[in-house]
């Protein structure tokens, strides 16, 4: 049996134990690892601190389809659709911009890291959280990755998916390996940053706006806003409401080195001038996101990018492709094919 190890537990590492799960079963024992203490990655849900029930999601919003991949990648949206995963977007989304005609949009009832547990869930995956990789060692026909403060173990087969500037930060044999051309392309990727604000309410506080999201283009700090719950078709009396505020790239990038604590109030203070009626919250989660999506995907790079291929180190994530749920699938596609042909 290859032990096969994928960093990262967000949509594109989940789907890559999936598919090796699914076709690959007798041959290997997949491992998966990440630094966080949960799944999801940038498709991360939240819970309130004091109500488990009130969550909220904080990186990806919603699935959005169209025509091309709702047919090419339709059996994973089936998929997800028969498991009650997703679910046609109900609600009305206040200044969408539809990018092309015939595009479906959908939510996740259970929130948004529920597509990465169900690919996990079926991987049979060992899945360790707080794994913060941050050496790799060729030895022999075995990659040594080593994790921050523990024991490092050997892999015959290695699978990054985190954004090309974290992959580019491990230490170790990963620098020597590269290529010029390689490493050119990998420097040449960049993403854009935002913070994102998480509300959470008591059952009893009404958010009076019509709306389930609306895009903000007044605004110098805030892009976008959703009412969550309300968003992903849930709407309870014993359950409290949730939102989610998004800042606008450039207000990310300004802020980009201060810390949660300084930036939250500010983004809190536009939130009250855009929304002046808002209730109190329960509590409030401030989250920064360095690489939010990609601006500048890796070139000619069809969703993967072989460094090595015995031992196999293979590299995926939407920095292969684009930053959204068919860009993750197409990059795990584009990974278990490598996978496939070499172990
Ligand atoms: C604010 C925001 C809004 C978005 N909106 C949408 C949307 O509406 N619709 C949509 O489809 N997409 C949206 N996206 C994009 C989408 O979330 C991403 O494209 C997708 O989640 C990327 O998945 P991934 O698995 O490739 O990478 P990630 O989700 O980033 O997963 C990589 C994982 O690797 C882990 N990791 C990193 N470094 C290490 C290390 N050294 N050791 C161990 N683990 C490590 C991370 O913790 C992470 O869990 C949005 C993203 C953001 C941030």
């Amino acid at each position: 049996m290859a032990r096969v190890l994928i960093v990262g537990a967000g949509l594109t590492g989940s789907l890559c134990a999936c598919l090796l799960r699914r076709e690959m079963a007798n041959k290997v024992q997949i491992v998966v690892w990440d630094k966080s203490r949960g799944s999801g990655g940038r498709m991360s849900t939240s819970r309130s601190p004091s109500d488990p029930l009130c969550t909220v999601d904080l990186g990806a919003q919603y699935i959005s389809a169209t025509p091309y991949y709702a047919q090419k990648h339709h059996k994973f949206y089936e998929e997800l659709l028969a498991h009650g995963i997703l679910e046609p977007l109900a609600s009305l989304v206040e200044g969408e911009v539809m990018k092309d005609q015939g595009q479906k949009n959908y939510v996740t009832p259970s929130g948004v890291s529920s597509i990465v547990k169900h690919f996990l869930k079926h991987s049979g995956a060992e899945v360790l959280f707080d794994h913060h990789v941050t050496h790799i060692y060729r030895k022999g026909a075995c990659w040594e990755v080593c994790p921050k403060g523990r024991s490092p173990e050997q892999f015959n087969a290695l699978v990054l998916t985190m954004p090309v500037p974290q992959i580019l930060q491990l230490q170790g044999d990963l620098g020597s390996l590269l290529e010029d051309s390689q490493r050119q392309q990998l420097e040449a990727v960049s993403y854009s940053s935002r913070y994102a604000l998480g509300l959470f309410y008591k059952a009893e506080a009404h958010i009076p706006v019509p709306w389930a999201a609306k895009y903000i283009s007044n605004s110098p700090c805030i892009r976008f806003i959703a009412i969550d719950n309300k968003k992903r078709n849930l709407e309870s009396p014993e359950c409290g409401a949730s939102m989610v505020v998004h800042t606008s790239v450039p207000f990310g990038i300004k802020h980009l080195e201060e810390t949660k604590e300084e930036v939250e109030p500010i983004i809190l203070q536009e939130l009250n001038k855009l929304l002046p009626h808002l209730p109190q919250p329960d509590s409030i989660k401030c989250h920064k996101w360095r690489y939010s999506q990609v601006t500048s995907s890796v070139a000619d790079c069809p969703g993967q990018m072989t460094l090595l291929p015995q031992p196999l180190l293979v590299c995926g994530g939407d920095s292969f492709t684009h930053s959204n749920f068919d860009g993750c699938i197409e990059s795990a596609l584009m990974v278990f094919d490598v996978l496939k042909s070499s172990l």
